[in-house]
């Protein structure tokens, strides 16, 4: 598969360090809010980019981490830790802030129809114990391993101390900037602000190790012992502790949003070389901003987002932003409306209803799947995963001669990159619906014909509290559970 490294600044082709076998770590969410369809691109991204590693014939090791200790509001060094933000703003222990919202991301992946790391179908209500089995980790169940990493960085020289914390002396990395090219004054004029904090640090842009329960976090609420006192760890060194611990001191693939490129990425791999002397990932892959109208990214602190239950209550199905997400490639901004969203609505369900036609003339027997277009899907897949083309490469082969069993079931197989649930949208579609909500959608389809808009109005309203909806498309209509 090709894809865009960002430290080769090209499309590259992926080698895996081992045969056949990807390895793959994915930057995950901080667990204090609920997240907005900006945060879940990433997520819809790397999930398509794990089932078609799969349908490609590899065997895919792959992890994504949980933050529930340790990140900084603004990122920064000495902010607050989000979790425990949130916690105190709200009344209740750190924990139960990490387990709510850990249960929100959880819920909008199997949503989204969003595997876990390891490839399962998300229970939202599992036992959070047990979210390493699937491929989920914890930051706060890997502090053993992160005071491990740190204490090997500190013996090759790469820390230092002060009263306040252990850190990370980025001059000894000359490639430090290696990820956005800027220079090292530039990066440190961006955070001068630090050293105001630590009079001890010796250049703006050393980041947190460790932290010591001092000062401004004498009463931080999550601390554990360690060789530099009681404390927590700094935000960076999560990362890169469980990817080497789960997945080996050298791995393939490692991902993140493109805002990791200034400090996170910058960091974890500095502390990957402080402890190997080495980089332990071969693909820096990021992914690109939502952004809305005026071009500026969908974020939480401009006020200017959306939550996933939002586009629900708009009438939307969690699939048509999926449908959004998948056509534009990982790597380039996607902007997102309305009208966009309305847009990816329409295109699915009318693929969904021409899945539907070819349902009712098909022989019925099992179809066989369609070597030609298989190769063209795969094709695809590999530069870039570019799946407007495999969307494009779904309508041909629905025009095309081949018989309708061979159709659908070779695109029920693409699905298995998609995500889209096409077979089960099919049977909710077009073969489940009662009678009595069938009579009353006829009944509004005549009124519109009628141009008695008012009739059509409140036919809708009434198929609507029977719990289906009816959405127009330039083809006609769809009949959609609500
Ligand atoms: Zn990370």
């Amino acid at each position: 598969m090709k894809l865009y490294s960002t430290l080769d600044r090209e499309v590259v082709q992926i080698k895996p360090l081992v045969d056949n076998t990807i390895s793959i770590y994915n930057c995950g969410p901080t667990v204090y809010f609920n997240m907005h369809i900006g945060n879940i691109r990433a997520y819809i991204n790397w999930d398509i980019l794990y089932r078609a590693f799969l349908y490609l014939g590899y065997d895919v090791n792959r992890v994504m981490n949980l933050t529930d200790v340790g990140h900084m509001t603004a990122d920064e060094d000495f902010g607050e830790d989000k979790i425990e933000k949130s916690a105190s703003s709200e009344g209740v222990k750190p924990i139960e802030i990490a387990n709510r919202y850990i249960r929100s991301v959880l819920a909008d992946f199997r949503k989204m129809n969003i595997l876990s790391p390891s490839g399962e179908e998300i229970d939202p209500n599992m036992d959070l114990g047990k979210l390493k089995e699937i491929g989920f980790l914890r930051a706060t169940e890997y502090i053993n391993e992160m005071i491990e990493m740190i204490k090997k960085i500190e013996k090759n020289g790469y820390a230092y101390e002060t009263k306040q914390a252990l850190y990370f002396d980025i001059s000894k990395i000359p490639d430090y900037t290696i990820f956005t090219g800027q220079s090292l004054d530039e990066k440190a004029e961006g955070v001068r602000e630090e050293v105001n904090v630590d009079p001890d640090k010796h250049h703006p842009a050393d980041f947190v190790l460790w932290m010591k329960r001092v000062g401004k976090y004498e009463n931080h609420i999550m601390h554990w012992k360690s060789p530099w006192g009681d404390g927590f760890p700094g935000w960076h060194i999560e990362c890169s502790a469980m990817g080497t611990t789960v997945l080996g001191d050298k791995f393939d693939i490692h991902t993140g949003g493109i805002d990791n490129m200034s400090v996170h990425h910058p960091n974890e791999r500095a502390q990957n070389i402080g402890t190997y002397g080495r980089p332990v990932v071969s693909y820096w892959i990021h992914n690109e901003w939502v952004v809305m109208g005026d071009d500026s990214k969908m974020s939480k602190s401009s006020g200017k987002s959306f939550l996933l239950e939002d586009i629900l209550k708009m009438g939307f199905n969690p699939l048509d932003l999926r449908y959004l997400y998948s056509s534009v490639k990982y790597n380039m901004k996607l902007n997102f409306s309305k009208e966009a969203l309305e847009g990816a609505r329409n295109s699915r369900l009318a693929l969904i209803n021409r899945l539907t036609e070819l349902k009712k003339k098909s022989s019925g027997q099992d179809g066989k799947i369609l070597p030609s277009y298989v190769k063209k899907f795969k094709e695809y897949l590999d530069d870039c995963l570019n799946i407007s083309k495999v969307l494009a490469l779904i309508n041909e082969i629905i025009k095309s001669n081949e018989k309708p069993e061979d159709i659908l079931t070779t695109i029920y197989d693409f699905d298995r990159v998609l995500g889209l649930d096409l077979e089960v949208s099919l049977v909710e579609n077009g073969l489940s619906i009662p009678d009595s909500v069938l009579e009353l959608v006829e009944k509004r389809e005549e009124a519109r014909k009628g141009k008695n808009f008012k009739l059509a109005d409140s036919l809708r309203d009434q198929i609507m509290n029977m719990g289906y909806r009816v959405v127009d498309t330039s083809d006609g209509f769809n009949i959609e559970e609500i």
